[in-house]
């Protein structure tokens, strides 16, 4: 069985719609698609009612961004219940502070660069959930980049002028949120250092274990081989499970459908420790 779980749509910043994503999925041999946007779940409906199309099984989830001490994590959630209250004001919390730091981030861009906030809602159209990458697409658009990977090896890198951070869950305190919502939590790339220069401690890995996280993301392309025998080792001390994931974009990222997957023991126990259960055709 193959299991890609951590996947975006247009409902964040990926590229494909969620029905697209599942069709996609299919034509990738995939049998179980997680659909994870960041800090949203409005891709699930959509994505549920192209399973009996594509004949591919649905694993609902959120990418929930969280910081610990100035330093981000993301925090994968799966079959937690869609109308949890604490989860749902979170997410709405964590999308209305990245509009008003994405709108930030544009006025200091603004002074160097030929983008407006307009051409980044253009690019984010459709999008619940505003990021970096749409900013990417509005300087793409505008000429400045060839790409978005460009555009974040410049102005949009985390270590860059440009940079505005913003509001995110405590990620022990996410993991307790989404344990209460009947959801599963695992860690997202947690030792992929490319991304930022610097990561969460394993002591706060440690506290989230012991806050019901259930297993931490080893196989992703974000991490290296080294990077990856550390989350083993560490996932092996804490007690946790191991997962892998393309976290595909669509067009805005190299990362394709397929290229890590979830060891089906671990769907299992998500199936088992969740309220919701997995879209099946
Ligand atoms: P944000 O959450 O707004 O801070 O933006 C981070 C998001 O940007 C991550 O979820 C990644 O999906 C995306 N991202 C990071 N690096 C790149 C890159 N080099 N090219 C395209 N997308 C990227
Ligand atoms: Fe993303
Ligand atoms: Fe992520
Ligand atoms: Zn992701």
């Amino acid at each position: 069985m193959r299991i890609d779980p951590h996947t975006h749509s247009v409902c964040s910043d990926g590229t494909d719609s969620p029905a697209e994503l599942m069709a996609r999925a299919a034509g990738s041999g995939i049998d179980v698609v997680g659909l994870t946007d960041h800090d949203t779940m409005a891709g699930w409906d959509e994505a549920a009612s192209a399973v009996p199309v594509t004949g591919v099984t649905l694993l609902r989830g959120t990418e929930i961004s969280c910081a610990a001490d100035g330093i981000t994590l993301h925090l994968l959630s799966y079959l937690h219940r869609g109308d949890d209250q604490a989860l749902s004001e979170a997410f709405a919390h964590a999308r209305t502070s990245r509009d008003t730091r994405a709108q930030r981030m544009v006025e200091r861009l603004s002074e160097d660069y030929p983008i407006t906030w307009e051409d980044v809602i253009v690019q984010s159209s459709g999008a619940h959930t505003i990021g970096r990458p749409h900013i990417a697409d509005a300087l793409v658009a505008a000429g400045s980049f060839p790409d978005r990977d460009a555009a974040f090896a410049g102005p949009l890198a985390t270590g860059s002028p440009y940079y505005v951070i913003h509001w995110a869950l405590d990620p022990v305190e996410a993991c307790r949120l989404v344990r209460a919502a009947g959801g599963v939590p695992v860690a997202a790339h947690p030792r992929a250092s490319s991304r930022q220069r610097r990561l969460v401690p394993d002591a706060v890995l440690a506290e989230m274990a012991e806050a019901g996280l259930a297993a931490l993301e080893m196989n992703h392309r974000d991490q290296t081989p080294e990077q990856r025998e550390q989350v083993r080792v560490l996932a092996r001390r804490l007690g946790l499970g191991l997962s892998g994931a393309s976290d595909y974009h669509g067009a805005g990222k190299p990362n394709r459908l397929g290229e890590n997957l979830m060891p089906p023991e671990l769907l299992e126990r998500i199936v088992d420790e969740g309220v919701l259960d997995l879209v099946t055709p």
